[in-house]
């Protein structure tokens, strides 16, 4: 069983998770938004070594913090391939947005896509296409938990109208993590957990009388 630890960092108050085997305190970053040194902090707390930091997807506040952590951890980083533009642009948009200075991500080491295993001591986490949000989205699924980024939030689901994000494909994402068993854990990209289940049953944006899907039929 892996545990779920997180932190919420930066202007945009991103979640950062950290995910790891409780025995052998091996672990994986899930997101790197901002404020490198608290989540270095906590991986410390917790007696983890890092082995990779994995993004769910390019947007500046899910990876200002990755440039420094790679270097205090010398870890990998992986990202989804659609969303290297996005990422590359982060700076950017990170000035933009915030107006403050902003450190450039490094690029990926490596890509990602739908179907990888990444493994924990005796745990996989498997990677799940996720686009809509952004063409690259991810969300990462373990036995009894996902961890959506931004395509899916407690009662709210992920904005389409950014640079990148497409409608379609974001409901077409939704229903597949939906279709996950509804006792899972859902860990998003801003926000409190909550479950597929209650997601199925509250989320005002999904399913057959959902608002995006009344808005496509007209
Ligand atoms: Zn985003
Ligand atoms: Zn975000």
């Amino acid at each position: 069983m892996l545990m779920v630890d997180r932190i919420i960092v930066g202007l945009l108050m991103s979640n950062s998770y950290l995910v790891f085997d409780p025995v052998i305190r091996e672990g994986i970053l899930i997101d790197a938004g901002d404020e490198a040194e608290k989540i270095f902090k906590n991986i410390e707390r917790n007696r983890v070594e890092v082995k990779a930091i994995y993004a769910t997807h390019g947007h500046f506040d899910h990876v200002l913090a990755v440039r420094e952590l790679k270097e205090y951890l010398e870890c990998k980083f992986y990202i989804h391939r659609e969303d290297l533009d996005i990422l590359m642009k982060a700076t950017i948009a990170c000035k933009e947005i915030t107006g403050e200075r902003c450190l450039e991500p490094p690029a990926p080491d490596e890509y990602i896509k739908d179907g990888d295993i990444v493994k924990i001591g005796g745990s996989e986490i498997k990677v799940l296409h996720t686009p809509g949000h952004t063409p690259g989205s991810v969300s990462y699924v373990l036995d009894g938990a996902v961890f959506t980024g931004d395509t899916l939030f407690a009662g709210a689901v992920g904005r389409h109208d950014l640079p990148g994000g497409n409608l379609r494909q974001l409901l077409n994402s939704l229903n597949k993590l939906l279709s996950l068993p509804e006792d899972y854990s859902v860990y998003p990209g801003h926000g409190p957990s909550t479950t597929i289940g209650v997601e199925k049953i509250y989320n005002p944006f999904v399913g057959d009388r959902g608002l995006y899907r009344e808005s496509e039929k007209m």
